[in-house]
């Protein structure tokens, strides 16, 4: 199971910085995990203002 990242996204891009796999990226409104890089690391959750990426 990959992160997702819900609609509380504000695009601030810090999470993008901190996954070790580039698997986050900006997308239309909120930023975007693609599931087939994700290795559930968590790290983009830890870093996250609004606790928009969801396990
Ligand atoms: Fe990247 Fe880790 Fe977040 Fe997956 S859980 S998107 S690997 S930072
Ligand atoms: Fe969105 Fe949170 Fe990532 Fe910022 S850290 S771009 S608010 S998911």
């Amino acid at each position: 199971m990959a992160y997702v990242i819900n609609d509380e996204c504000i695009s601030c891009g810090a999470c993008e910085a901190e996954c070790p796999v580039n698997a986050i990226s900006e997308g239309d409104g909120k930023y975007v995990i693609d599931p087939d890089t994700c290795i559930d690391c968590g790290s983009c959750a830890s870093v996250c203002p609004v606790g928009a990426p969801q396990a």
